[in-house]
Formats: C-alpha cells, sequence, structure tokens
C-alpha cells in the first residue's frame, strides 16, 4: 500500500525517523540518571500531504484499509485510541506541552511504512512519533528544537497514548548520528554524541530478538520502580542517581536484601554508563566489552528483569567470542545485543539459533544494526 493508493495523490514530502538500542543504561532513566542509546538503521517514514481544512487523517501499512481521521479542533486524548493516537498524540502535545498556537494551521494526510520491528524493544513507537514531530514543526514553521521535540515525544506518549515511558527512546530517535551514541543525562536533560566507531574497528551489534513478551512485564516494571522510590527514600535522596557506589556500604545497612540489590544495580549501572564513554572516547568500541557483559549481569542477578532466553543469548554469544554482550531493554523478554566482529556475524548467529534450539526455545531473530542519522526530512 502506498500514499498514493490511500489518498489518491502524491505526497509532497517525506519525512523519517529511527528505532533506538540502548547500549548500556537500563531503568537508570527514571532514577535521573545516564543512558547511552543509539539510532539504528530501521526507520518510519511519514509521506505527507497538506490539506487546505483542518483535518488530519492518518494511515499506516500497518492496518492496510483504514483512514484514520481527527480535526485539529478537536485534539484530545479522549478522542484518540490505537494507533492513530501516535500521531495524532503528537499534534495535540505540540499544543499542549510545547504551547504551539495550531489556530490558523491547516491539516496533513500521512501515510506511515516502517521497517522498524514492532514491540522488539527497538523503539517503534518513538520512530513514528519523532518523523512527525519533526514532519510537523517543519510544515507548521513552529521552529521547536530537536531536544523540545523529545519532549513533545514524551508528553504524547505519556498522556495521549498512555504509557508511562522516559525520554530516551525519543532522544535517540531525534538525536542519533551516523556511528555515534547519544549520551543523555536523565535529571538535566543535557546531551552529548559520543563516537561508536565501530566500523572503523570491524566491529558490528548484532540484536538477538528472543521474541519471549513476557506476560508480568509491566508489572514487573512497576515493582522496580516502588523499589528504587524506596530505596531512594531511604537513602534521603530525591532519586538513585545522588547514590555513588562509595555509597553502597550504607546502603546496605539501611535497606532489605532485596531493595539493596535493586539500588545497586541502579548505582552500578549509572557508573557503568560514564565509564561506557569514558572508555569510547578514550580507549574505543573494543575495550568496553567487559562493561557490557557486567550491566548483563547486575540485571540479572540485582535487578533480576532477565529471563533464560537472554541470558542463553549473552552466554553462547560470549562463549563464541562477541566483545562483550547484554540483555537491552526493560526485560522480562525482548531482545539482547552484542559486540561482534563483523566477520563474527555468521558464527555467533548460528551459535546462538543453535543453542536456542538445543533449549526448546522458539528460534531468535538475529540481525545486525548500525548506528544512523536521527530524524529527517528525505
Ligand atoms: P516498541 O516501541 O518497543 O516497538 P511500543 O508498544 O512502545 O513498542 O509501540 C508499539 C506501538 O506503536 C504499536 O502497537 C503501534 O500502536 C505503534 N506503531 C509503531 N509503528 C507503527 C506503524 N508503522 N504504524 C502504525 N503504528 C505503529
Ligand atoms: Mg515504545
Amino acid at each position: 500500500m502506498t500514499f498514493q493508493q490511500v489518498y489518491g495523490y502524491e505526497p509532497s514530502v517525506r519525512y523519517s525517523a529511527p528505532g533506538r538500542v540502548n547500549l548500556i543504561g537500563e531503568h537508570t532513566d527514571y532514577n535521573d540518571g545516564y543512558v547511552l542509546p543509539f539510532a539504528i538503521d530501521r526507520r518510519t517514514v511519514a509521506s505527507i500531504g497538506q490539506r487546505d481544512d483542518r483535518l488530519l487523517r492518518v494511515a499506516s501499512a500497518f492496518e492496510p484499509d483504514a483512514v484514520h481521521e481527527l480535526s485539529l479542533d478537536e485534539l484530545d486524548p479522549s478522542r484518540m485510541s490505537g494507533w492513530s493516537a501516535y500521531v495524532f498524540g503528537i499534534a495535540w502535545a505540540l499544543r499542549e506541552q510545547a504551547g504551539a498556537d495550531l489556530s490558523g494551521k491547516s491539516g496533513f494526510d500521512v501515510f506511515i511504512e516502517s521497517d522498524v520491528p514492532v514491540g522488539a524493544g527497538l523503539s517503534s513507537s518513538a520512530a513514528i512519533e519523532c518523523g512527525v514531530a519533526l514532519a510537523f514543526t517543519d510544515l507548521w514553521d513552529l521552529g521547536l528544537s530537536r531536544k523540545q521535540l523529545a519532549r513533545v515525544g514524551q508528553y504524547s506518549e505519556n498522556h495521549a497514548v498512555g504509557a508511562p515511558t522516559g525520554i530516551m527512546d525519543q532522544s535517540a530517535s531525534l538525536l542519533g548520528e551516523q556511528d555515534a551514541v547519544v549520551f543523555l543525562d536523565c535529571r538535566t536533560l543535557d546531551t552529548a554524541v559520543v563516537d561508536l566507531a565501530l566500523e572503523s574497528n570491524d566491529l558490528e551489534v548484532l540484536v538477538i530478538d528472543t521474541r519471549v513478551e513476557h506476560a508480568h512485564a509491566t508489572g514487573g516494571y512497576k515493582a522496580r520502580r516502588d523499589s528504587c522510590e524506596r530505596g531512594a527514600a531511604a537513602m534521603g535522596v530525591e532519586a538513585l542517581r545522588d547514590v555513588s557506589v562509595d555509597d553502597l556500604p550504607r546502603a546496605q545497612e539501611l535497606l532489605d536484601d532485596e531493595t539493596f540489590r535493586r539500588v545497586r544495580h541502579i548505582v552500578t549501572e549509572d557508573q557503568r554508563v560514564l565509564d561506557t564513554v569514558r572508555t569510547l572516547r578514550e580507549q574505543g568500541p573494543r575495550a568496553i566489552g567487559s562493561l557490557l557483559v557486567a550491566s548483563h549481569e547486575s540485571m540479572r542477578d540485582d535487578f533480576e528483569i532477565s529471563v533464560p532466553e537472554l541470558d542463553l543469548a549473552v552466554e553462547t554469544a560470549m562463549a563464541h567470542g562477541a566483545v562483550g554482550a547484554r540483555m537491552t531493554g526493560g526485560g522480562f523478554g525482548g531482545a539482547a545485543i552484542a559486540l561482534v566482529d563483523q566477520e563474527a556475524r555468521g558464527t555467533i548467529t548460528d551459535a546462538v539459533t543453535a543453542a536456542f534450539a538445543a533449549s526448546g526455545y522458539r528460534e531468535p531473530n538475529v540481525f545486525t544494526v548500525h548506528a544512523a542519522q536521527g530524524a529527517r526530512r528525505d
């Protein structure tokens, strides 16, 4: 299906935005800490035609034959449901969150296509939000920065879609650059782009999607957030970001064992993100392997958000020569990443696939991602 088939004319512009992978820094975002994602070479494209009335119409190859519409005079989350809320919500959030005056603006016809896998932890949601946000800002001449757009995307996802997510995904999708990672301080929202330099080191990142979707992911996420809040309160700090590795002995005295281990994951993970940034700058990507593995072990043993499939993916990749590997994303399923020599890609893919078969697990989906440019007009 194409824009032309849906709307009967050719689009005037195309914008695209990527999904993302988090290199390191898991569950640190809601603790005011650090994350280090990169935008990937899987993108969502929004083709757009300008209308001369107030209507927004949206269609997606994702749901052929359906066209959703909403007037710019009716923008309100109560009128949005299903996937089209990811598009309508952006227009609403531009007004509500960024204060854009849409009163004199006309609407658009929008058609969405994507090769970002949905629900695999690669943030197809940010890809759709950020492409649309950049398009609307440009076409309505709103003059918003990419950092402002990241907040708009998060606001829309939180309040129009209703998913309580942080700002990492939108930051990566908007600020990503080729062969680089986005270092984001989730408290100040300061960002820095750091060279990843995989290509010049003959390395690449493999995504191992276990295709495990755990029913208790939402409950587990909330329980982890609660533990972190309890830990911060007991330590007398605003957020676990304010606890350093040197404070851990005191944390152990104050906290019950489970809460302590949750806190220790966050505190050491923040430190690992800082160490990864420094290591990338000073020594390059081959030197970050042990940090990735330590991150995985911390999520497996202290934060307890891994699953046997993710552990097997990481162990098998490491046993077959990966430089580093870890689960990525919120946990309880989803994907792992492995940093590998380009020439080891086949061996490691085969080994992981065979190990999954031997354990009776569903066949994983293994593919390479490159760190790619963020949202753009194509
Ligand atoms: P993830 O971001 O990890 O892929 P989410 O649940 O956050 O998973 O977002 C997935 C949702 O985003 C889909 O269920 C759908 O509503 C919306 N979405 C993503 N890509 C598209 C697309 N190409 N067309 C329509 N909706 C999409
Ligand atoms: Mg998402």
